[in-house]
């Protein structure tokens, strides 16, 4: 009788408990990718500010939020302050300056709020998802723990959890409501305004903004490339009369470039597509580029990500030059508040 006893749980064991546990790791690494690459991305169509009701803001309404687990399609409720520690160490490297953190995390709530309040039943009883390219990037503190050195990982992990509650309750406000708070990972020396990205307007404190010692960062230059057929291929799989000689001069040619130094339109053999087109049909890093034409089409690009509101890279330059969490979001968001609650 024992004997069966044993071999049914053994059973059990290898038929359903190890297998769950592979899943959940493979499916974990797999988000952890995706949340690394990008920051608080891509094909994200700005929300009406018109929409948000703001009045009264209460913070204390807010202290817990249902998140969305994309991989699992679960919801998660969860106090607001141990969410954001999930978000920052997700979203910026624990090595950055303190200050650039504190400014990540005040940007993270106030998106969060923001994405509350503007709730467009985008995901149904949750108010925001863990997918950085839909709304930003979160995970868990036993993975964030795993994917750090031993050694690191307490004094990484006290880091993001004092500049988390260092700002309690801090949000960015413009003229009394939360604003839409983008970000991304580095602007290449100039953000961009939102029209340039995804057209509309409406957002009068996100403008493109210098900042200085954004490339002494990795992110910050990238290249790709491409042999003609492929990007011919590529180009051909959204349009598909598109053509191109290359023995033509100007073949490629790039017609106008947006505030922030990006290309706003660029010709390509019979068509003229937007920079971020281009960007998205190539997966390139940003829409600041240059192209070569030789055997091969070879792009040089200039920063990472959107380019809207405030860079990963350039708050924590900025805090190297001793600016501190507030300057960096006012350098960030123009006539902008931050209030506490
Ligand atoms: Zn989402």
């Amino acid at each position: 009788m024992k004997k069966i006893v044993m071999y049914v749980l053994i059973l059990v064991i290898i038929t359903f408990i190890i297998p769950f546990f592979f899943t959940k790791v493979k499916v974990e690494s797999n988000s952890l990718i995706i949340q690394t690459v990008e920051s608080n991305e891509e094909n994200k169509e700005p929300n009406d500010n018109s929409n948000v009701d703001t009045t009264p803001y209460n913070y204390k309404e807010y202290n817990t939020i249902k998140l969305l687990h994309t991989k699992t399609n679960t919801i998660e409720e969860l106090p607001l302050d141990e969410y954001l520690y999930g978000v920052v160490s997700a979203e910026m490297p624990a090595d950055f300056d303190i200050e650039a953190l504190k400014a990540q995390s005040i940007v993270a709530r106030t998106y969060t709020i923001y994405k509350i309040l503007a709730n467009q039943s985008k995901h149904g009883e949750a108010h925001i998802c863990d997918d950085s390219k839909c709304c930003q990037a979160w995970i868990t503190k036993e993975d964030r723990l795993a994917r750090w050195d031993e050694d690191k990982r307490e004094s990484n992990w006290n880091k993001i959890v004092f500049a988390v509650n260092e700002t309690k309750g801090k949000i960015i406000t413009y003229e009394g409501k939360p604003i839409n708070a983008f970000f991304h990972s580095n602007s290449g020396g100039a953000t961009e305004a939102p029209v340039d990205v995804w057209g509309g307007s409406g957002y009068p404190y996100l403008q493109t903004v210098q900042t200085a010692g954004e490339e002494g960062y990795t992110q910050y230059s990238s290249e790709a490339e491409f042999s003609r057929e492929e990007f011919v291929s590529k180009i051909k799989e959204k349009y598909s009369d598109f053509s191109i000689n290359f023995d033509e001069e100007n073949c490629i040619q790039i017609i106008e470039y947006t505030s922030g130094g990006r290309i706003k339109t660029i010709k390509i053999g019979n068509h003229n597509l937007s920079g971020v087109e281009v960007r998205t049909i190539l997966g390139l890093k940003s829409a600041n580029f240059s192209v070569e034409i030789g055997e091969k089409v070879r792009f040089k690009v200039t920063g990472y990500g959107h380019g809207v509101g405030m860079s990963q890279t350039g708050a924590d330059s900025l805090a190297k030059q001793g600016y501190n969490c507030e300057d960096i979001i006012k350098h960030f968001y123009i006539g902008v508040e931050i209030v506490s609650y």
